[in-house]
């Protein structure tokens, strides 16, 4: 069982006990929550007090000495210049993959079947095509890869 604070649309409160969390919203949609001062069932969980009462400054983050929050904070460092690197990296592929490939635009997957087809020069190309058009050249075997993410230099 859950115990939730409520209120009802008089700001009455008042607790409630749920066998789980998804116990309010279903009794709430039947009407079935109602207020024990006047009855009303347009009821909504209650803000749990610490959270109102709250009027320092503190940051709402887990609790922990100082010490940790220090480390903490270094990990979250290293891990954004992480991501750059990588972020890096994935513009020099994408570089990389683009650089002896026609940009082919908006006409990427009549492109690409054609090539496959052997309808038009066999080539790399790259260009824009819609997820679900991606997912019919794959079922057609054409052999596409998403291209990583970043800006073309040119
Ligand atoms: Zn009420």
């Amino acid at each position: 069982m859950i115990k939730y604070g409520l209120v009802c649309d008089k700001g009455h409160t008042f607790e409630g006990w749920f066998k789980s969390s998804d116990g309010f919203d279903t009794q709430k949609r039947r009407g079935l929550v109602e207020c024990p001062h006047c009855g009303s069932i347009h009821i909504d969980r209650a803000i749990m007090a610490p959270a109102v009462a709250r009027t320092d400054k503190t940051p709402a983050l887990p609790l922990a000495n100082e010490g940790e929050w220090v480390s903490s904070s270094q990990e979250m460092t290293i891990l954004s210049s992480e991501e750059r690197e990588l972020r890096a990296k994935l513009a020099e592929l994408r570089l990389e993959m683009i650089k002896n490939a026609d940009n082919v635009g908006d006409d990427f997957a009549e492109e690409a079947r054609r090539i496959h087809f052997g309808e038009a020069e066999r080539r790399q190309i790259y260009g824009q095509t819609s997820l679900d058009e991606a997912r019919n050249l794959i079922e057609e075997g054409v052999d596409i890869f998403p291209l990583p993410p970043g800006t073309d230099h040119n």
